[in-house]
């Protein structure tokens, strides 16, 4: 049994989900984000199908499909979108992942090794006044236009890569890595939530993303991070990451950019919530795109007028 592909993922709903079973709540890319929000915010929902390829499956999915409406019923986890744990839900730009023990091994996936307390990371690696800027979903049709615009500014992001679209565009991981960027595992198919797989397919998702990677990037590729969809970090996924050598990487600041709220707001949301070190969740793939390039056109100037310098996540 396959797992659905990303553009049928649905959303598993946890009404309550963000409280009672941590490990459900999502949080990240626009799919992700989607989800987390549908999921941490409100009750069931079902993305079904959707949309375009991919991600926009979740992504998208929610813009383009009857999700419309929650974008706004994500306020609540300020977009700092810890999302995906309940924890740091208030404070938009807060530390690390300190929080969060992902103890919450959820009956159904029984971590493969002991548990352990989560790790995932939400601040860059050298905190003071920097930035981490992160784009999920792709390579897409953004990515371009958002790498001549991160060129323009000298500034440096993660990207975190779908293992199918890496294999359709293996030349945009090659211009990510020749620009300075890093990269990070954001699983093959987007699926979600991942918890949900048995192991062994949460296994392969997340190991056969990143051989899609580093065998597009080439020889010595590095991919420093792993970043469940919708932010579904649990025990087990974080530690099948971790065996593979990438940490777990969360985000403190989330635009919500994959329910395309319209630039200005995209725009707004990180300047009102960005703390130095902090990580900023947006999109390069999942659909459409254009208000994130649009909203980053006006971002760059502001952070840099601001003094940040950008910055990786930090790797532990
Ligand atoms: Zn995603």
């Amino acid at each position: 049994m396959r797992i659905p592909s990303p553009r049928a993922r649905r959303t598993l709903g946890l009404g309550l989900a963000a409280l009672l079973a941590p490990a459900l709540v999502t949080g990240c890319g626009s799919a992700d984000d989607l989800h987390r929000a549908t999921t941490s915010m409100e009750g069931v929902r079902t993305t079904a199908a959707a949309v375009p390829p991919r991600e926009g499956a979740a992504a998208t999915d929610t813009s383009a499909s009857p999700s419309a409406g929650i974008p706004s019923q994500r306020t609540a986890p300020p977009s700092g979108g810890p999302a995906p744990r309940p924890a740091g839900a208030t404070a938009p730009a807060a530390p690390t992942a300190t929080a969060t023990p992902t103890a919450s091994p959820t009956p159904t996936a029984g971590p493969s090794t002991p548990p352990q307390q989560s790790r995932v990371i939400r601040t860059t690696a050298g905190g003071s006044r920097t930035v981490a800027l992160t784009f999920d979903d792709g390579p897409g049709p953004a990515t371009r236009p958002i790498l001549d615009l991160l060129a323009q500014y000298h500034a440096h992001a993660t990207f975190c890569l779908v293992g199918d679209e890496v294999r359709r565009d293996p030349g945009a991981v090659r211009r990510i890595l020749a620009e300075g960027h890093r990269l990070c595992d954001h699983t093959v198919d987007h699926p979600q939530p991942l918890h949900a797989l048995p192991h062994d397919r949460q296994v392969h998702e997340i190991a056969d993303a990143e051989d899609a990677i580093v065998r597009a990037g080439g020889p010595g590729t590095r991919v420093a991070w792993f970043r469940a969809p919708g932010g579904d970090f649990t025990a087990e996924n974080e530690q099948i990451a971790a065996d593979h050598g990438m940490a777990s990487l969360g985000w403190s600041v989330d635009p919500r950019d994959w329910a395309r709220p319209g630039t200005p707001a995209i725009v707004a949301d990180v300047e009102r919530h960005l703390r130095p070190g902090g990580v900023v969740l947006m999109h390069d793939g999942g659909g459409d795109r254009s208000q994130t390039v649009a909203a980053l056109r006006d971002l760059l100037p502001w952070l840099t007028a601001q003094g940040y310098t950008f910055a990786f996540p930090a790797e532990h």
